[in-house]
Parts: C-alpha cells; sequence; structure tokens
C-alpha cells in the first residue's frame, strides 16, 4: 500500500493530506529568493490551518509576517505565534468593530484601500488613544509592464486610484490618528514565469518611486505584492526563482538607490506558493455514468471540498492521480478516457473539471489531485449540502502530527446594542 492509500484507509475520503516540511520548504527558497532586508507576508487566506501557519510563523531572525484580512484569521496568526506588530492588516471592507480588536491585539500596519478606509481606521485609532501606521494600497493597474505601461487601471474596490493620488494626498497626511508610512501593491496573482514577474516587480518599483517624487507619497516601507506562482490541481513542481534576488536588487538600485542604507523597507506577499505545493487531495470515486455520449465520474469530492475558485465560475485544469497498484495496472494496459469530473452535491455547478483525462476509474478507486495546498478547504462552499468537512492531515518528518476537520454548528447570537422591537411597534 502507498502511504497515500493507507491514510485514506485511516481516516477516510475526502480526506486533505499536508505536507509541512514542504512548506517549510517553500518559505526557504521564497526568503532565498528575496533581497536580504525583504520583509514577506503570508496571505492566511490562502491556508488558514494552524500548523500550516505555525511552519510559516516559526524560525528566528528571518521569516514570515502574517498578511490578514479578518478577525477569524487575526486570531489564527496569533494563536500560530506571529508577532502582531508584524502582521498587515487589509481589505477594503474593515470595519469599526474589527479596526477596534485589531488595534488592541496590536495589529503593526495596515493597508488602506480608499480616502475612507483610512479615515475609518484613524477614527478607531483615535478612540483607543493610538496612532496607526497605515500603507496606501495603490490601484496602478498596468497590468504588466511586459504589457503595458497603462497607467490608468479598471475601477476596483481595491486600492486608490494613482492618478487621483496628487489631488487626494493632502487630505491622507492630514487623517488624525494615522501615520502614512508606504505603499502597498498587488497587481499580479500566479505569474507565468520568471521573467514576467521580475518585469512586474520593477514596473511597481518605478510607479512608486514616481508617486514618490511627484506627489511627495511618503515611503518609508513598500509592499510591493506578490504573484509568485505554484500548480494548482495539477502534477509539477513549484518553481524556483534563481534569478529574482539579483534583478530587484539591480531594480532598487535604479528606482531607490537609498534602499541599502535601510531608509526604506520592502516587502513581498504572496499565498499560493508557501502552501500550495505542500497538500494534496485524496478522493474516492463514487459512481462512473454515462450520458448521451459523456462519461462522468462522480467523486466525493466536490465544490464542497475543494471550491477553489469555482465559486468565481473558475474549472480548475484539475488532473488526477490514481493510487495502488491494482489501477496502475490497468492504467499500464492503456486503457483511459475523457470524462467529466463532478462531485457529489446537488447541482449542476459541482463540477471539478470537463474533458479530464482519467485512467479507466472504477468505484471505489482512490484518486489524488495533486499541489492542493492553496484555497482549499476554507475556500469552498463547506456547508453547502450539509456534508462534513474534509479531515485534513498534517505530516512531517513522514510522520503524521494532527488529523483533524473543521466543524460547523448552530450558536445562539447575543443581540447587540437595545433591543427595540423590530419594526418598532410594540412586540
Ligand atoms: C490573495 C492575496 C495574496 C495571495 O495571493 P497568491 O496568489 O495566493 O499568492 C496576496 N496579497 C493580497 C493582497 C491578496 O489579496
Amino acid at each position: 500500500m502507498t502511504r497515500y492509500t493507507e491514510l485514506a484507509e485511516r481516516y477516510g475520503t475526502p480526506l486533505y493530506v499536508y505536507d509541512l516540511d514542504r512548506v517549510a520548504a517553500a518559505r526557504q527558497d521564497l526568503l532565498d529568493a528575496l533581497p536580504e532586508p525583504f520583509s514577506l507576508f503570508s496571505a492566511v487566506k490562502a491556508n488558514p490551518h494552524p500548523e500550516v501557519l505555525r511552519v510559516l510563523a516559526e524560525g528566528d531572525g528571518r521569516t514570515c509576517r502574517a498578511e490578514i484580512s479578518s478577525l477569524g484569521e487575526l486570531a489564527a496568526a496569533l494563536e500560530a505565534g506571529f508577532d502582531p506588530a508584524g502582521i498587515l492588516y487589509t481589505g477594503p471592507g474593515k470595519t469599526d468593530g474589527e479596526l477596534h480588536e485589531a488595534l488592541a491585539a496590536g495589529v503593526g500596519l495596515f493597508s488602506v484601500e480608499s480616502p475612507t478606509d483610512l479615515e475609518h481606521v484613524g477614527a478607531a485609532a483615535v478612540a483607543r488613544g493610538t496612532e496607526a501606521d497605515c500603507l496606501l494600497r495603490i490601484n496602478s493597474a498596468s497590468a504588466s509592464a511586459a504589457t503595458s505601461i497603462r497607467m490608468t487601471g479598471r475601477p476596483s474596490q481595491f486600492g486608490i486610484d494613482a492618478e487621483t493620488l496628487g489631488e487626494v494626498l493632502p487630505r491622507l497626511r492630514a487623517v488624525a490618528g494615522t501615520r502614512l508610512v508606504g505603499a502597498h501593491f498587488f497587481p499580479l496573482s500566479n505569474a507565468s514565469d520568471e521573467d514576467s514577474l521580475v518585469e512586474e516587480f520593477r514596473n511597481t518599483l518605478s510607479v512608486a518611486a514616481r508617486l514618490e517624487r511627484e506627489h511627495g507619497l511618503p515611503l518609508r516601507f513598500v509592499d510591493i505584492g506578490g504573484g509568485f506562482a505554484a500548480p494548482y490541481a495539477v502534477p509539477g513542481e513549484r518553481p524556483v526563482y534563481e534569478k529574482l534576488r539579483e534583478r530587484l536588487e539591480e531594480a532598487l538600485d535604479e528606482t531607490f538607490p537609498r534602499w541599502r542604507e535601510g531608509s526604506v523597507r520592502f516587502a513581498c506577499e504572496s499565498g499560493r506558493y508557501l502552501v500550495g505545493d505542500s497538500g494534496s487531495l485524496l478522493t474516492r470515486v463514487v459512481n462512473v455514468k454515462e450520458s448521451r455520449g459523456r462519461t462522468f465520474v462522480i467523486l466525493d469530492a466536490g465544490i464542497n471540498t475543494f471550491g477553489g475558485m469555482s465559486g468565481l465560475g473558475r474549472l480548475l485544469p484539475v488532473a488526477v492521480q490514481p493510487e495502488g497498484p491494482e489501477q496502475a495496472a490497468r492504467i499500464a494496459d492503456g486503457t483511459g478516457l475523457s470524462a467529466s469530473l463532478v462531485g457529489p452535491l446537488c447541482t449542476p455547478g459541482d463540477v471539478l473539471g470537463r474533458q479530464v483525462d482519467l485512467p479507466d476509474v472504477r468505484v471505489g478507486d482512490l484518486l489524488t489531485i495533486p499541489n492542493a495546498g492553496a484555497y482549499g478547504p476554507t475556500a469552498s462552499l463547506l456547508m453547502f449540502l450539509g456534508r462534513p468537512a474534509p479531515a485534513e492531515v498534517l505530516v512531517r518528518g513522514g510522520a503524521v502530527v494532527s488529523a483533524t476537520r473543521i466543524e460547523h454548528r448552530r450558536v445562539e447570537v447575543a443581540p447587540s446594542g437595545d433591543r427595540q422591537p423590530v419594526g418598532g411597534g410594540p412586540a
């Protein structure tokens, strides 16, 4: 039996298996690919499992900082041991209650997405008798320097339109309770190759330098975003960026010559690169059916288990690998099929992939979806149709160190504020 068949038998399917050694390796590779003084933010949303976060937070000296966007992520980051002072709080809809709690917990940095967002942060900080360090998220939206140097971007709930900065900056600098310490960019996700990643960073750095030069945007800290790639639900290796460090240093010498003195600090951020290749999803074939000339392979994992981004209407380029010798022998015979890979939910939307090349699968076969460590359970429609969340097993040094599942349950909600009868009339 392979390790996966053994784990599937022990814990049932659908089952996520994460290898924590791979998380540690990805973290080290990415830190090594960045110039020495760079910070690296780990985007908690990619995989908020507490043990995964603990690995990202561990280590002395150079390690990850947490990038969060909710109080749930804040609690997870703190529990994992991230230093609150190093946490970056992002998102276009930070509420007053969230800001108060984040400030109370000692969160050190806020990315603000609009002038009003900055005012909300300021009001919460003033109410707590403190000041919050803020980065202005910039919507420069030049999609990629390789294809375009457009400076006008698409409308977005994220970031302040770069072209309005000259006009709004004087007001932003005066918002009580806030210190504008820098800028935050996130123009790109999952870059196709190292050259386009470098090109995007060069572009971002020159935009930042220009905004500082032309508008006096205060820059003590510049988060130039991410775009670090990882295979997602298909076989393949996470890239190792061999040239990035040197090319970034060259770009910094051109755009921010003072960077070597440390008077301006830089950061990058990543979700999928850090956790993507650590995970595999094990799923069993529940049924195989034909309909009007098409084959449907029905799995016990659907968009409730591996929604990925299918909530956005995107199908994964999913590929499955068979487990077990008997099945491997069948594949060696060369029999295979192209089928729709669907989940067990009662919705036609429960499709993981169409025309997926599969071995000749049978009911009961165990399949693996590789590189499923990012945007797994918590990016899925976990509660839809009332199935249990998948178990998540963590392996370190080849041994199982944790096996849990997320459980959802209904709880009483305490009323908040005054208790006027609903509708204002007598109850
Ligand atoms: C989601 C997100 C990330 C992580 O993106 P990946 O493509 O997983 O690396 C980083 N930064 C911000 C601002 C994000 O919203």
